[in-house]
């Protein structure tokens, strides 16, 4: 049957036929909000590069988490910014380490919201690598002691989930271990399985203040070309215990994600990362685009794709929109 008699606009004559049909719905509960802590009292410093986001002492940080909770947001994924940084990254595993505190402080004052802790060290290396450096290179097997009793130090804090972004080969499996080992059977691991070297993270090292002070890191992170060597990386990851997968950043690798939902089973979460959010919003301030139409296409775009939970610095805005 062809046109005359088949005429797909029919079912986008009005908003309520269009919705019914609707094939990908996006609901907050599939939205979580990246935060930056840091030290202080009464600390809210915007981060330039990304308007509207904040390097938060913990009491703003707990009002910004009750705010993002009212709005029906799933969860927070937590980064750190310690009083002081050294090669051993020791603020990343210390008991009383930034992220540490600010956790039992979400924990204690806004329950019902889920804890997510970034684990790497690049917050906390003087350097500004992500793992233990030998001259020029990133040693990666000396690093996943550290990886794994930073990840200690946040579930014995009580985050919900630990989200290990460093990638490090070995690092889900080192993790998985150490927790089972000391009684932390049941927090799940969201593995930033896919992460590619991209230049999309610019704002993000302002807001963590993790720029590397030298070289990059295209020696850990995926080369932008590939996408088999994907499927490499999750199959590891799998193996190793990871409880949900994760790629990042998203909007330019809607493929991967696609990819990655038809062949493994496991929830699938993307990362709309600092440059996504810069670019349309920088685009939005100059009248270039319509931000709140561009910033949700972005959003559906992901989950279309195959995501089933979003990680974006659009979070409550788009929360807002969707209530
Ligand atoms: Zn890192």
């Amino acid at each position: 049957m062809t046109f005359p008699v088949t005429r797909p606009r029919r079912l986008r004559m009005n908003e309520i036929v269009r919705k019914m049909v609707r094939e990908t719905r996006l609901s907050p509960e599939q939205l979580v909000y990246p935060l930056f802590v840091c030290p202080g009292q009464g600390v809210k410093k915007e981060i330039s590069s990304m308007p509207g986001n904040y390097q938060w002492s913990i009491d703003g940080l707990v009002e910004e988490v009750r705010s993002a909770k009212a709005l029906g947001i799933s969860g927070i994924m937590l980064f750190g910014i310690p009083e002081k940084k050294d090669d051993r990254a020791t603020g990343a595993y210390d008991d009383h380490g930034i992220v540490q505190e600010a956790v039992r402080a979400l924990k204690r004052e806004v329950p019902g919201i889920l804890i997510i802790t970034d684990v790497c060290l690049c917050e906390y290396t003087a350097n500004g690598h992500c793992g233990v450096v030998s001259g020029d290179e990133i040693l990666n097997d000396e690093t996943l002691e550290l990886l794994s009793r930073a990840a200690l130090a946040q579930a014995k804090a009580g985050a919900d989930i630990v989200a290990p972004s460093d990638m490090m080969d070995g690092r889900v499996g080192a993790i998985r271990t150490l927790l089972d080992q000391s009684g932390f059977r049941n927090v799940p691991i969201l593995s930033y399985a896919v992460k590619y070297a991209s230049g999309y993270y610019g704002p993000f090292r302002e807001a963590a203040q993790s720029a590397p002070a030298f070289g990059d890191r295209r020696s850990h992170q995926m080369d932008p070309a590939n996408a088999r060597e994907a499927l490499k990386e999750v199959g590891l990851d799998i193996e190793e215990g990871a409880d949900i997968l994760m790629v990042k950043p998203a909007g330019p690798y809607l493929d991967i994600i696609r990819m990655l939902r038809d062949r493994y089973s496991l929830p699938l979460a993307a990362y709309q990362v600092s440059g996504e959010f810069s670019a349309l919003t920088a685009a939005g301030q100059l009248g270039w685009l319509d931000l709140p139409r561009t910033m949700m296409e972005s959003l559906i775009g992901i989950r279309r794709a195959g995501a089933d939970i979003i990680l974006t610095y659009f979070a409550k805005e788009a929360a807002r929109l969707l209530a």
